[in-house]
């Protein structure tokens, strides 16, 4: 097969805008198309990376293998009854879109998840989440096709095993799958989930999905840095659950904390408010830092190599280890 491109430069491809080449790149735009690549030499001989909008990945080294990328774009309603509709979205489906197109439609379920960067494709392998509301909720299949075997198979909800910022496509069957296209079951009653945060108060319109989306727009675009202006790729890190026994030691040193409960036993700590309390907001160290407004956000101030982005980052880790004993966890894929 042809059209496979060489020494392909990702600057374009990553949230981050940091510099990188992949050995060889391909976008597919249909299953037959992906089939017909996988039956190539090219794809046999390299080790593959599946990319979506690279709005969660950094890239510390250029890719020594193919990069394939998930183009496939199309939207169907397969089912409806009187209270839900179903819908079949291609991967390649930009995430924000297919937010508008439901939301166009008064359907409910994904309106909080407005303006979050990236493919319908990504959307199930961190099981995406914002402002109360996690895509796994409205998921009901994921369709794939297997890297080593060429394989179809569709996993239903509970197969994706979805946990927070996770799934099985993030652990154990990371880089193994490929996923074509996704299904969501959609409310025609508004879910009206608007407790988190200052949603509630700062909504003056009915909480119709559409009102919800659109403030949601507002208080994203006031808050979080845009990826156009100064390379990044969200919350870098997980927020750490701990036990509770771990939590209470802590607010006893540190009574400032930010928390959410998860369970009687399990509490969320914000990873945002750790590294700010170690002073380490606005650091800079070249061209790679940490925001200034958003401690869990690293930037790209224009220059910064992956390389670099990952070394603050190791960093970071270490002060928030020996501060407070907590290990961060990285949510951005590091390739
Ligand atoms: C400004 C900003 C704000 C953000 N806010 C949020 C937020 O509020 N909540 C949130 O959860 N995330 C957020 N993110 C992270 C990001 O938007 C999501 O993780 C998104 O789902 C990534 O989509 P993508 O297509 O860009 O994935 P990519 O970065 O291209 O890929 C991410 C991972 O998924 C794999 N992958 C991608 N597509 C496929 C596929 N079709 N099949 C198999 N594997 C695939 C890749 O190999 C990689 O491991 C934010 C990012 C930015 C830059």
């Amino acid at each position: 097969m042809n059209g496979f491109k060489n020494n392909y430069c990702l600057k374009n491809l990553n949230s981050f805008g940091v510099n990188a080449k992949s050995k060889f790149f391909k976008s597919f735009s249909s299953e037959n198309d992906l089939v017909e690549i996988m039956s190539s030499k090219t794809f046999e001989e390299n080790k593959i990376l599946i990319l979506g909008g690279g709005s969660n990945i950094l890239f510390t080294k250029n890719f020594d293998g193919l990069i394939l990328q998930n183009k496939i774009n199309l939207i169907s309603i397969i089912d409806e009854d009187d209270l839900t509709t179903t819908v079949e979205v291609g991967g390649g489906v930009n995430w924000h879109d297919f937010v508008l197109w439901s939301v166009n439609r008064n359907l409910s379920g994904i309106e909080n998840l407005a303006l979050i960067p990236g493919s319908v494709g990504a959307s199930p392998v961190q099981n995406i989440g914002a402002y109360g509301m996690e895509v796994k909720d409205t998921i009901t299949k994921v369709h794939t096709f297997d890297i080593a075997q060429g394989t179809k198979k569709i996993f239903n909800n509970k197969q994706c095993k979805f946990n927070y910022r996770d799934s099985i496509f993030k652990s154990e069957l990371k880089n193994k799958k490929v996923i074509t296209k996704v299904e969501f079951k959609l409310s025609k009653t508004a879910l009206n989930i608007i407790s988190y945060g200052n949603i509630e108060k700062e909504l003056k319109k009915d909480p119709s999905p559409m009102n919800i989306a659109e403030l949601i727009i507002k208080i994203r675009q006031q808050k979080l840095p845009d990826p156009i202006k100064i390379g990044n790729s969200g919350s870098f890190f997980k927020n750490p659950v701990i036990s509770l026994l771990k939590f209470k030691k802590i607010k006893k040193k540190f009574p400032e904390i930010i928390s959410y409960k998860v369970t009687e036993n399990k509490i969320k700590i914000a990873a945002g408010w750790l590294i700010e309390d170690s002073g380490l907001k606005g650091h800079r160290e070249g061209d790679a830092g940490v925001h200034k407004n958003q401690a869990l956000v690293l930037v790209n101030h224009g220059k910064s190599t992956g390389k670099e982005i990952l070394s603050l980052s190791n960093m970071i880790k270490d002060v928030i280890f020996k501060k407070y004993d907590v290990m961060l966890e990285t949510e951005v894929n590091i390739i």
